[in-house]
């Protein structure tokens, strides 16, 4: 794995930073891409559940977290995991340092060769460098918490702590 990887559970949306977190495959083994809750022994725990089903589960568990409205949470909750390989049928990758899904080939960013970069966005990166090479970790929050919490009709500081733990696991911010 080179430097530490962290995973995001490609049914839920989980993050997985240890071992425990990851589902297993009928052979025992860890799964690549599903975490506990939700895979295990090579199937999925909830095999009928649907994508509005998890949303739904997901919301519920981010309304709470971040007090925001239930019916928020689950649209918030249900794009997010329409990029995710259960839901979408393929992985689709998001930009290391915003979190932004690439989903077609005009939100991938530039290599210094002019090719499409495989983890950062064109708002992130172009050319092969980021846009903002002196943004913190701490900068990018303050820049992206102020849109969150308009979309997701939550206080300020809530937004703030969200934005602060997803960028976390992101390529860009992590240590
Ligand atoms: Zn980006």
């Amino acid at each position: 794995m080179g430097s530490r990887c962290i995973r995001t559970c490609q049914s839920c949306g989980m993050p997985m930073d240890s071992e425990d977190d990851f589902g297993t495959e009928a052979d025992g083994a860890l799964s690549d891409d599903y975490c506990t809750h939700c895979y295990q022994n090579g199937a999925f725990t909830e095999p009928d559940i649907t994508i509005d089903g998890m949303a739904k589960v997901c919301g519920a568990i981010m309304s709470q977290l971040y007090a925001i409205p239930q019916k928020k949470a689950e649209e918030f909750s249900r794009e997010q995991l329409s990029c995710l390989k259960r839901w979408a049928g393929r992985e689709v990758a998001v930009c290391g340092s915003c979190g932004m899904p690439l989903l077609r080939d005009e939100d991938a960013g530039t290599e210094a060769d002019g090719s499409l970069s495989a983890e950062y966005c064109t708002y992130c990166y172009r050319d092969g460098a980021f846009t903002e090479p002196d943004l913190t970790g701490e900068q990018a929050v303050m820049k992206y918490a102020p849109m969150m919490a308009s979309n997701l009709g939550i206080p300020p500081l809530e937004a703030e702590e969200m934005v602060r733990q997803y960028l976390s696991t992101l390529p860009r911010w992590r240590e």
